[in-house]
């Protein structure tokens, strides 16, 4: 009984396990790697009971739990692959299973000594997990959690290569019948749950650290046009800004507003909206630099910072996207309707600090509002002449709007 309880502690954990990375699976929004980790553990926990629930003397036992320990090792290899995008080598994982399983049938038929049979499965499992962090090797990406992962898979392979050969060479030859009773097995317990809590550690973490990684993307990035959210252009347009000051360098920004947005919502729905607004990211992307920024600032208003750019050159780029902008048809809306746009641009002065650029270019954009939409109209006044009156008007603007 004794002995049967500590059979299933390996099992069981490996069924946890299976069940955790599920849950996570469904929770998380990962991709299919993590449901790939589950079905790897499924698997293997199947394999073990198979081999705890059938006689060890008969060969289907032997086939069928290295049946699925293989297709555990399979999905363990694939989703610790496809996590990076890296190719798993299915068909090489194929043929190292047949081989091995062609060997242990000849090996099962011929001999009752259980050694032999021990390394040829291990010996294969080992060469598949290698083959895995080959590939897993020659992933152009590699952070903590990568290293981890292919660290966990190379101890894995070593094991399985190395461990059976020098415990069966310590123990000699171990009878089918007396499996169960041998050092091997009792060995094999013990590693094998120390083995599966080590993996399913260092795969939860690489799951956990993808999982950060997406939040803290999407908190960097709008989810509609995938452009800079707010606080990360903020965070942009200040260091360019201070790079701009040191180096002596003009930086201008362009604040845009889509004009009569709320009218598009109204005739043809919210969906023909979305498009317009992603229409409008998708072009601002098209037609900056890569030195500059641009942003969705708030629901149908945008951001750019230009480096390297005056006053002038910033109103011409606003321009260019004015009139690109006119041009295009959006889905969901009138095909004989074109929707239009407002800008306002203003160019850092010295020791000017982001707040008061953008104040001056909102202005600027306001007034574009003011004076019938659809233009482009720059702040030429230095920061010192917005006074008071015009931060007001700025602010209740904005919150008329
Ligand atoms: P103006 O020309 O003065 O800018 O007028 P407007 O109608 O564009 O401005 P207003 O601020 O009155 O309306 C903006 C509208 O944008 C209201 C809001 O429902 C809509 N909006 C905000 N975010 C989104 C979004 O993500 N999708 C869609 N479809 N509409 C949005
Ligand atoms: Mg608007
Ligand atoms: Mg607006």
């Amino acid at each position: 009984m004794q002995a049967i309880l500590v059979e299933l502690i390996t099992p069981s954990m490996a069924l946890f396990f299976s069940a955790c990375f599920l849950l996570l699976w469904m929770k998380s929004g990962l991709g299919r790697y993590v449901l790939a980790f589950a079905g790897a553990y499924l698997f293997s926990a199947i394999g073990f009971l198979v081999a705890i629930s059938l006689s060890p003397d008969s060969s289907i036992t032997f086939q069928a739990s290295q049946l699925a320990y293989s297709i555990a090792g399979a999905c363990m290899i694939w989703g610790a692959c496809d996590r990076v995008k890296q190719p798993p080598f299915l068909k090489v994982m194929a043929t190292i299973y047949v081989i091995a399983a062609a060997m242990l049938i000849a090996e099962v038929i011929f001999t009752r000594d259980a050694g032999p049979r021990l390394i040829i499965s291990n010996t294969g499992y080992g060469i598949m997990l290698l083959v895995g962090v080959i590939s897993l090797l020659s992933a152009p990406r590699r952070n903590l959690a990568d290293n981890l992962v292919i660290a966990i898979l190379a101890l894995n392979a070593a094991d399985f290569l190395i461990r059976p050969t020098i415990t069966i060479l310590i123990e000699g030859q171990i009878d089918v019948a007396a499996y169960h009773e041998s050092i091997y097995f009792s060995l094999i317990n013990l590693v094998l749950s120390v083995k599966a809590v080590a993996t399913a550690t260092v795969l939860f973490a690489a799951c956990i650290s993808d999982y950060l990684t997406r939040l803290k993307e999407s908190a960097l990035h709008d989810d509609l046009t995938g452009l800079k959210s707010r606080a990360a252009f903020e965070d942009e347009a200040r260091n360019m800004m201070k790079r701009g000051q040191d180096e002596a360098c003009p930086v201008a920004l362009v604040v845009a507003d889509i004009d009569h947005f709320k009218q598009v919502n109204d005739i043809w729905g919210h969906q023909a909206g979305d498009t317009a607004i992603i229409n409008f990211g998708d072009l601002l992307e098209g037609t900056i630099r890569g030195c500059d920024v641009s942003s969705r600032i708030g629901g149908e208003e945008f951001c750019l910072v230009v480096w390297n750019c005056g006053l002038d050159d910033a109103a011409r780029l606003a321009e260019r996207i004015r009139f690109a902008f006119a041009q295009m048809e959006h889905r969901g809306v009138g095909s004989d309707i074109r929707l239009t746009a407002s800008f306002g641009v203003a160019e850092m002065q010295k020791g000017e600090r982001y707040e008061s650029l953008f104040l001056r270019a909102d202005a600027a954009l306001y007034r574009a509002k003011d004076e019938g939409r659809n233009q482009v109209v720059t702040d030429n006044r230095s920061k010192t002449e917005i006074n008071e009156t015009e931060k007001q008007k700025t602010a209740a603007n904005r919150a008329a709007a």
